[in-house]
């Protein structure tokens, strides 16, 4: 079996052309042919040397991503479904806006977070996405568009790890790709126009702060752990206050001087003025440590298994109210192709529930949320 060269950053592909017996450049002018070019044929790159391209002819190859379909929304938004093999489809989209287009990458087939509100949490986890396979969403996403819209620079420039699947829980094949998105000879993205979002893996945090410091996005949903274990569960494992922590520490290696957080808002769950008053307190306390925030509200994008619906936009615009009165700077996410099902959470489609999550969180939702109003809504397809 060849080696896909997608696989590596660009110190892995040194390695690799060493094998060979080839210079560091020469892995240097072959990364740039592969990521600045889009080069998928070694004929192609005609400045490396015939016999050169001939070893790698007969080693390696550069493998994108086979497309199952492409669906464009009236704004513009842009979702691929990707065949990772073994029944696996991951998603992928693109959205376009006025100053910057970004790309929405998955890190995994599914999800072993489990999340309540998250249709690829209620699809169950089935495997760790590749290096390749992360870096090669925006590799194919970023070549195809070039062509598409006729343009000779770069379309993609921001990514968000917030796709199907927990990066952080995909740390060895996560960190290469990020590497790749950042290095200049690869696509060259600022640190702060790549975002890792999480539901909070601590460890992995600290980590990523030493390895490759990037925007960080957190998805906090609640403001107290017993509401917040029921929604994400990851929180048992690793509280708010833990989280926050990780969070602050964060901050001195961060190429932005916030962490922001997500904020999911559902119904009669977490989207009460109390809860955003707990959630007022609750920064404040980590204020005083050193930690600066910024919440984006995102209104909840709604699936039948979830048994939750969408908050209402006087709802939210009061939470959001409530904390920018505190002096909190809050966002409130517009929803994009939610005409093609690309919108938030929506990315697992009609997957199918492999591992008994859904009947799993009906069970759950009987017993949770104490003291909190629970909405179940049959069939709730707003
Ligand atoms: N696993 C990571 C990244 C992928 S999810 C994480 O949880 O952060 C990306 C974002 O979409 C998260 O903030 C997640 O909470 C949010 N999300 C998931 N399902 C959603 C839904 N149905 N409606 C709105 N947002 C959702
Ligand atoms: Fe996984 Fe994120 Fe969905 Fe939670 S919200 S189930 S962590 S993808």
């Amino acid at each position: 079996m060849t080696s896909n060269l997608l696989d590596h950053d660009l110190e892995g592909l040194i390695a690799f052309c060493e094998q060979l017996g080839e210079k560091r450049f020469r892995a240097t002018q072959l990364f740039r042919w592969i990521h600045q070019k889009g080069a998928s044929d070694f004929d192609q790159m005609t400045d490396l040397a015939k016999s050169l391209r001939q070893k790698l002819a007969g080693s390696a190859r550069i493998e994108g991503p086979k497309v199952v379909s492409r669906h464009e929304s009236a704004d513009g938004t842009i979702k691929w479904l990707f065949d990772v093999g073994a029944g696996d489809v991951i998603e992928t989209v693109f959205i376009p806006e006025t100053d910057r287009g970004t790309l929405c990458i998955s890190s995994q087939a599914g999800c072993a977070v489990g999340c309540r509100f998250c249709s690829t949490g209620h699809q169950g986890f089935s495997r760790n996405l590749t290096t390749g396979e992360i870096i090669s969403q925006l590799w194919f996403t970023e070549h195809f568009l070039r062509q598409h819209l006729g343009r000779d620079e770069r379309v993609i420039s921001n990514v968000v790890m917030m796709g199907m699947g927990e990066p952080l829980q995909n740390y060895s094949q996560l960190v290469p790709a990020l590497k790749v998105m950042l290095d200049d000879h690869g696509y060259g993205l600022s640190r702060r126009r790549v975002t890792v979002s999480t539901s909070g893996v601590v460890p992995m945090i600290d980590r990523l702060g030493g390895d490759c410091a990037v925007a960080l996005a957190v998805s906090l949903h609640a403001p107290n752990d017993a509401l917040r274990d029921n929604l994400v569960p990851l929180n048992k494992k690793y509280p708010i206050a833990e989280l926050l922590a990780a969070c602050t520490r964060y901050q001195s290696a961060a190429p932005r001087d916030f962490i922001t957080f997500e904020y999911c808002m559902l119904d009669g769950v977490n989207d009460q003025p109390e809860h955003a008053r707990q959630l007022v307190a609750l920064m404040k306390t980590h204020a005083a440590n050193g930690l600066s925030c910024k919440f984006n509200l995102i209104p909840f994008n709604p699936f039948p298994a979830s048994g939750l619906t969408r908050s209402d936009m006087p709802q939210v615009m009061l939470f959001a109210k409530i904390l920018m009165e505190a002096g909190i700077i809050t966002t409130v996410r517009k929803t994009r192709g939610d005409d093609i099902d690309a919108a938030c959470g929506q990315l697992a489609g009609d997957v199918q529930d492999r591992t008994g999550v859904d009947q799993r969180m009906a069970a759950q939702r009987q017993g949770m949320l104490g003291g909190v109003k629970v909405v179940v809504v049959k069939g709730n397809d707003a």
